[in-house]
């Protein structure tokens, strides 16, 4: 019997469920730009995308080659396919470095009759599925982990049977996915802890916020498993933002897990979050997907840190304690943003060599010619010569295209630092 506390850890699903959200996208490049402030703020794994998809294919192989450069260290990068052997061969013909996946497959009584309409049966599932944890182990995959679709609606007695054949086939982790949002705390603990200790295996909770509990739900999972005597791992977005009404927001979640009632310090965090990284990454990512932060969004939001009434202003004022419960410079708030009001100069995908080098001087002035952290170590924004800096502005005019809107700063860095991982990320053919 192991006396040490089992722990959570953070796996951010942004880069698959979040881009796979109807009426929502990302470029190459900024799902790049996610993987590294995911890093930075410390957490476990991205889900970085879809090693089966053609147009995939670069963006992975140029992230998993900023992870042997340790640009993306010590997070893991992980892939998303189906649970199918013919998916498993081809993740691995077209991302050869590919060295973590999660294979899905839905086990639901309504998934199984209402999608798969009884070509398959519950038997045919599950040996789909232990085919393909074989086949991806005979691949070389570092560490495999079994999605469950629709597991919330499936009875716990198929799940214990499914999960502990992924498990006896070599699946590191099982990922109860709450695939319709339909757990609530409650429900979820008691399923979670009933799979946990009677698959001992760790448990990736998976929620959506169908019925608004998201975050509740993934929490009172993971409890479920870490009270069921294993690891848990809790599946986020930036934001929230995934299929329907979303997944679990990383900052909420975090926040939940360190500064809650039933959480803070009696759970312990795998790898410490970095939480002063929240501001940044919230509204990258809202730029990026181009959705506002709502107003009253936990951490991150407009009013997180507002007061008005009477009584809650002067309450605030004496002490911050009496109506916040977490600081607002922990979030990476505080520090003061310009707007620009006057003439601006913006990247653009028919931009020119004067006004990018009028940006990339702008930089340069604001960070002191260095850039430490924000794109890896210390860069200096210079170009050894004229070809070099038109070189980095074609890139940047690609990356337009991709974007259509002005790159950030730490895009426009990240170009300069890392050119030929950038042709990568913006090479883009079809293959048909
Ligand atoms: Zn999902």
């Amino acid at each position: 019997m192991e006396c040490t506390m089992k722990k959570i850890y953070i796996v951010d699903v942004t880069n698959r469920d979040g881009v796979q959200t109807a009426k929502l996208g990302l470029s190459k490049l900024e799902k790049t730009m996610l993987n590294i402030y995911l890093n930075q703020m410390g957490v476990f794994q991205s889900e970085f995308g879809f090693p089966t998809t053609r147009h995939e294919s670069l963006y992975l192989q140029a992230n998993l080659e900023l992870a042997d450069m340790g640009v993306l260290h010590p997070i893991r990068l992980g892939g998303w396919i189906r649970a199918q052997v013919e998916d498993v061969k081809t993740a691995f013909k077209l991302v050869p470095k590919i060295r973590h996946l999660n294979l899905s497959v839905s086990t639901s009584e309504q998934m199984i009759v209402g999608k798969f309409q009884g070509r398959k049966t519950k038997d045919d599932i599950l040996q789909m599925m232990v085919n393909a944890v074989d086949a991806a182990r005979e691949h070389g995959a570092e560490s495999v982990g079994v999605n469950a679709e629709d597991a919330s609606r499936t009875d716990l007695d198929f799940l214990i049977k499914f999960a502990s054949a992924a498990k006896q086939h070599g699946a590191d982790r099982f990922r109860y996915c709450d695939t319709l949002g339909y757990n609530d705390p409650f429900t979820i603990y008691d399923t979670v802890k009933a799979l946990t200790e009677n698959v001992a295996m760790p448990i990736e909770i998976h929620c959506h916020g169908d019925l608004g509990m998201a975050v509740a739900t993934s929490i009172a999972g993971a409890k479920g498993t870490i009270d069921g005597g294993q690891d848990a791992y809790i599946n986020t977005t930036v934001n929230g933002i995934g299929e329907r009404a979303g997944n679990a927001d990383l900052v909420a979640t975090v926040l939940a897990l360190t500064k809650s009632k039933g959480f803070a310090g009696k759970y312990e965090l795998g790898m410490p979050i970095d939480l002063s990284k929240s501001w940044e990454i919230a509204n990258f990512a809202s730029y990026a997907f181009g959705v506002p932060i709502p107003i009253n969004q936990p951490g991150v939001g407009a009013n997180a840190f507002s007061h008005a009434s009477g009584i809650h202003a002067d309450g605030v004022l004496k002490d911050p304690h009496n109506y916040e419960l977490y600081d607002y410079a922990e979030l990476g708030r505080g520090e003061p943003v310009t707007v620009e009001t006057g003439r601006e100069i913006c990247s653009g995908e028919y931009g020119g060599i004067s006004g990018f080098r009028h940006l990339m001087k702008k930089i340069e002035q604001k960070i002191g010619g260095k850039v430490e952290e924000e794109v890896g170590d210390v860069v200096e924004i210079s170009f050894a010569n004229a070809e070099e800096a038109e070189k980095v502005l074609e890139l940047v005019r690609y990356a337009n295209v991709c974007a259509q809107k002005p790159l950030v700063e730490d895009e426009l860095l990240f170009i300069a630092k890392y050119p030929e991982i950038a042709r990568k990320l913006l090479t883009l053919t079809p293959l048909i």
